[in-house]
Order: structure tokens, then sequence, then C-alpha cells
């Protein structure tokens, strides 16, 4: 057993998953798809924030750069729904450390930020009116969380949340929360941690200022079937395709599991296994020489249109166009209400 094996089953025993990944416990996944759906398509963009046309090569122009594209699928397909993972003070220049000597230096690259970033507040939301009000404009949009900064000192730069106490996740929690309400963003109560890392400290923090889902996972490898399980990027052993309680039931975990890169029959595979076709963006495609596969571009916009059209000549009615916050709320009311039932006592 490797060192990485070992980690698996220390994280999952911390974050109450099933032992096996093997085995997945599908008792965990609530009933979720309404009557007379067959599967459902989600789509989450993570990164998302104002910004500024010299910070990166493109999307400095709100009307061409990744809302436009989102203003176009949205326009082309009337039922699609669209989450977009906000950083509430995004200070990230690279993604990658460029102070080279820094992070060579044992003892003093694990205290300071490995990378040149943004002053606190340039881009804080509420600083930016035009670019809230333009996510307030679109229609069927709803807004997550994405991290307070999304950079952190030491390495894993932009792993905000890592190997930080209950404590710090809360102020970090609170701090993102304090500036959409500043800015006067409504958002649902979930998240996606940036560099997809979650800890039992994490989790517990999310609960306590009212979160209710996390997409933590993304797998756009692993083989589609009914038990199949996480095995990539973020947290492992959850659920590939369906929405899943995690952390005692307290949490609902969303899996990533299509990108760019993903043919279309693998989103036919989740929908004909009843699941959750969770597609997944970011909205920088060139960021400090590094080119996200994912990064919402024109061929990826041109990529999903016709993956969204083929899907609804297939499956037209029957497939559940929605989002991550719509999913959340169904679960965890049902939950809510079978939990109230089930603790009744008969009179
Ligand atoms: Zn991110």
């Amino acid at each position: 057993m490797n060192d990485e094996d070992v980690a698996g089953i220390d994280q999952k025993r911390k974050l109450f998953l099933p032992s096996s990944p093997d085995t997945l416990d599908l008792s965990s996944v609530p009933d979720w798809l309404p009557k007379g759906k067959r599967g459902a398509v989600c789509f989450g963009i993570d990164d998302v924030h104002p910004r500024t046309p010299e910070l990166y090569e493109e999307n400095g122009d709100l009307n061409r750069g990744v809302l436009g594209h989102v203003r176009w699928l949205l326009q082309r397909h009337e039922q699609l729904r669209i989450t977009l993972f906000t950083t509430a003070d995004w200070r990230q220049i690279s993604h990658i450390p460029t102070r080279r000597l820094l992070s060579r230096t044992p003892w003093l690259r694990d205290r300071f930020h490995l990378s040149e970033i943004l002053p606190a507040g340039t881009m804080r939301l509420g600083r930016h009116p035009h670019f809230v009000q333009r996510l307030q404009e679109l229609p069927r949009l709803e807004i997550g969380l994405h991290g307070l900064n999304h950079v952190r000192r030491g390495r894993g730069l932009p792993v905000e949340f890592a190997g930080l106490d209950k404590d710090a996740c809360k102020r970090i929690l609170r701090e993102s929360i304090a500036i959409f309400e500043e800015a006067g963003l409504e958002y649902v109560c979930g998240m996606t941690p940036p560099g997809w890392d979650i800890s039992e400290n994490l989790m517990s923090a999310m609960i306590d200022v009212g979160l209710k889902f996390v997409a933590s996972a993304r797998d756009i490898r692993t083989d589609i079937s009914p038990p199949a399980s996480t095995n990539m990027s973020g947290l492992k052993g959850v659920s590939l395709i369906y929405p899943q309680f995690i952390y005692d039931r307290r949490l609902l975990h969303i899996t990533s599991n299509f990108q760019a890169t993903s043919p279309i029959d693998r989103a036919i595979e989740i929908i004909e296994n009843g699941g959750l076709l969770a597609i997944k963006a970011h909205s920088l495609k060139n960021s400090s020489s590094h080119i996200a596969l994912d990064g919402l571009d024109e061929l990826y916009r041109n990529y999903l249109d016709l993956l969204f059209a083929r899907l609804d000549n297939i499956y037209g009615n029957t497939l559940w166009w929605t989002s991550m916050g719509e999913i959340s709320d169904r679960c965890v009311n049902r939950s809510a209400s079978f939990s109230t039932h089930a603790t009744e006592k008969p009179s």
C-alpha cells in the first residue's frame, strides 16, 4: 500500500466516507431526481472575478470574455442554468511560484507568498459595481463561493484553505460572505474550494456559516457506472455521478465529471445511468503562460452548444436542466422532511 492509499483511507475516515471506493455506499445518495426525469445536467464555472485587461491575456472586456460566452450560451439554451463560483477578493496573479529564490529557501518558503499578488481590495466585488451589475442582469445564473483571495502563503499557491484550522477557515468564509453582501450580490449556500481541497476543518466551518453543499472533486477519467467513485482531483471515494451526502449527512457533495476534453458519449452514459452531468469550466484560459484545458473560450463554448443541442434532442423534457444550488435545496429539504417524519412518534 503506497502513501497515497494511506492518505486516501485517512481522508475517508475523517470525512465520514464509505470505507472502500469499490463499494460506494449508495444509501448516502439522496432521492434527488424529480419524477419523470431520467438524468440531469448542471454547469459550473470557477475562478470568476472582476479583472483588468492587463492582468491576463484575454477576457478583459466583460462583453467579449467569459460573461460574453455565458450570455451567448444562456440565450441559445433556454433551459440552461449556470453557477459562477466567484472569488470575493481575488488576489492571484500567477498560479505558479514566481519568486524562485524564496520558493527554494526552506522555512521562509512556507511563510511568504511565493508569487506576486494583488494588493488586498483590488478585485473586491464591491469595488467593481459594473461587474456585479452584469452578474445580476444575466438570467438563470447563480453565484457560489470560491474562496476569499485564491492564494495562500507557502507552497500550493491557490489552495487557500489547506492546512488551516477551523477558526481560520471560518474567518475566510465569513469575510467572503460579508464581501458578497456588501456588493449586494446574492449567493447560493455552496462552494467549490480553490484547488478542490477540503478538510474536516473546512467542512465544519462551512456548516457553521450555513453552507449546505460543496463541489470538491473532479474526475473526468473514471468509467461511468452507478457505483463509480471519484479518484482524480480533490475528494476521493465519493459518487462520480450522483449527489451524495458526506460528513455525517451534513453537507451535500457534487462531483464535476465532464469538461471540454470529455467526449459526448461520456455525457450520454452519465444520463443513461440516471446521473448528474456536472460540467466544469474555468474562467481563465491563459494565465502566466499556463493554458487551462477547461478554460471557457470560444471553442469550448461552441462544444457546449453542440452538446446541449444533442442532449435536448435525445432526451427532451426527460432531462432536468438544473443547478447545484437547486439540487442542494431539493436534497436538503427532502432530507429534513424525511428526518422529521422518521422521528415523529405515533400519537
Ligand atoms: Zn480556482
